[in-house]
């Protein structure tokens, strides 16, 4: 029995190219749905109008390519509202409300925190481990069966606690901005390697990249994180992935 689907909308930062999109990840459990972030172009992988009811959004941290289209949800919803298609308003979760509300909405929002909130019978927590340069939350959501973690953007400033939050996950999804032969001294984000390493010391079953330069192919992400743990796949647009009860 299928307890999560989860549909990749979006896979690259910072900017949309051609048929990829900027962070989201849309999850089905039950009859709720929560996406999480929505970087620019999401939308276009989106079902709507059917997508926009029972609705959570959260966003993990106020950089624009983790929530560039919730302009375009919120437009959408307010118009299926007026149209009488939609019966309940969208949750929007985000760091701070102000920095991210529309004037038009069919909308409620609320702040998020280090803590945990519950989403039907999901239990979700959020944990900002200072390591992004601004507020930022990796976000873990718990079934009965399945535990989910993603990291959104993360540094690799204090990977022990991120081996901590993400321990024993069944699927976590991990960003893997960087690549060895980039040469870069960013440590605002990781590279590649670094998510595998996470994936294998947290013991995780699955790892699933995602944030991704545009232009670089996905495979050389795939090859460097491969190195320490295997069971590792690419996050990419319209792609989906079940777990199971
Ligand atoms: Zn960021
Ligand atoms: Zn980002």
């Amino acid at each position: 029995m299928i307890d999560f689907e989860i549909k990749i909308l979006g896979s690259v930062s910072p900017f949309c190219y051609k048929n990829k999109n900027c962070v989201g990840i849309m999850i089905y459990h039950n009859n709720q749905k929560i996406l999480l972030d929505c970087g620019n172009g999401v939308t276009r992988n989106m079902v709507i109008p059917n997508d926009l009811e029972n609705l959570n959004i959260i966003i993990s941290h106020l950089h624009k390519d983790h929530y560039g289209d919730l302009s375009s949800i919120n437009y959408a919803a307010y118009v299926f509202h007026n149209y009488g298609v939609l019966k309940n308003k969208i949750k929007v979760y985000t760091p701070s409300i102000n920095s991210v509300q529309d004037c038009i909405n069919y909308s409620n929002y609320y702040e998020i925190k280090n803590g945990e909130i519950c989403i039907g019978d999901l239990k979700i927590t959020f944990y900002d481990n200072n390591s992004h340069g601004i507020e930022s939350y990796m976000i873990k959501i718990e079934s009965e069966d399945n535990v989910i973690v993603y990291t959104s953007d993360i540094g690799n400033t204090n990977l022990e606690d991120v081996v901590k939050y993400c321990s024993g996950a069944n699927l976590l999804i991990c960003e893997s901005s960087l690549l060895i032969t980039d040469n870069s001294k960013l440590n605002t984000h990781l590279h590649a390697y670094e998510a595998g390493l996470i994936a294998k010391r947290a013991k995780v079953s699955s790892l699933l990249l995602t944030h991704f330069w545009p232009l670089t192919d996905k495979n050389n992400y795939l090859a460097e994180a491969k190195q320490y743990f295997y069971n590792t796949d690419v996050a990419v647009e319209n792609k989906r992935l079940i777990l199971r009860r």
